[in-house]
């Protein structure tokens, strides 16, 4: 890639410069992102005890139980795709609200780092390049500069890319979404090398059919890395069970239906979120 399409876009420019100063107009961690409401301590990840009571936090990701259907090694989600983490990520990546990021990504970090695990970098997962200018950045970027920061890693923005936009997949099968993903994502051959027997945690916002992860996970390897593990916000419904993906895909409940079984115990939760 040429030098120049390194450097910021205006929008990108622009989105920087609006977070800093959201910074000084809206101080972090004072309106909870999921209910608005002021909080009266301070809370770290920027959500309330009563919105963080009402989220499904995660355990042990439903991805884990069918690895062997991907080509990523691991997966870490810090909670269910319900209300709440929907609505944060819809903020985020929606409704240009960039700065939700600097509360996700250390929270998604925390993860990491409870879950262990060697990394060399983080690589967020791409968005196309004109995606990218239309919205000014791409979340999983902020979330994985905001996580990388916590983990003390370096973060590598310029070895994965994605050529084209992912094509519509809702009734696909596992084995259709992964021939549909062929050639979506590619590696810069100028920066590539360092992939080379790395260990990658990509990083995403959502994990649906985890068929976005598998096709970076797939790219890098290809490339040389020696293990990708994947760190998201939330996950999906879609992928606890076949007949639940089922179900959904009648329904389109976008990852509502949730099975109780799957959903962490109230004291997972709080060993996340304290
Ligand atoms: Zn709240």
């Amino acid at each position: 890639m040429a030098a120049e399409d390194q450097r910021p876009s205006a929008a990108e420019r622009g989105a920087h410069a609006a977070n800093r100063l959201l910074d000084l107009v809206f101080p972090q961690n004072i309106y909870c992102l999921c209910c608005g409401d002021t909080m009266e301590n301070s809370r770290v990840h920027g959500i309330c005890d009563k919105c963080a009571e009402k989220i499904n936090w995660l355990d042990h990701d439903p991805f884990r139980a069918s690895l062997e259907d991907f080509a990523f090694d691991h997966v870490m989600s810090c909670c269910v795709y319900g209300f709440y983490p929907r609505k944060i990520m819809h903020d985020l990546k929606l409704h240009g609200k960039p700065y939700i990021a600097r509360s996700i990504g250390p929270l998604m970090a925390e993860k990491a780092l409870m879950e262990g695990g060697d990394h060399t970098a983080v690589v967020p997962v791409p968005c196309t390049k004109a995606k990218k200018k239309k919205r000014g950045y791409n979340q999983a970027e902020l979330l994985a500069k905001y996580a990388a920061k916590e983990l003390e890693l370096p973060v590598w923005t310029d070895v994965l890319m994605k050529v084209k936009e992912t094509p519509s997949m809702r009734l696909s099968t596992g084995e259709e979404r992964r021939n549909l993903m062929q050639g979506v994502f590619s590696v810069d051959q100028n920066t590539c090398a360092k992939l080379r027997g790395a260990d990658i945690l990509l990083v995403d916002d959502v994990l649906t059919t985890g068929s976005t992860a598998d096709a970076c996970a797939r790219t890098l390897k290809d490339a040389g890395a020696k293990t990708v593990s994947v760190l998201c916000f939330a996950s999906s419904a879609r992928a606890f069970e076949p007949e639940l993906e089922r179900e959904l895909r009648l329904s389109d409940t976008d990852g509502e239906m949730v099975p109780e079984r799957y959903t962490g115990s109230e004291n997972a939760g709080n060993r996340l979120y304290n």
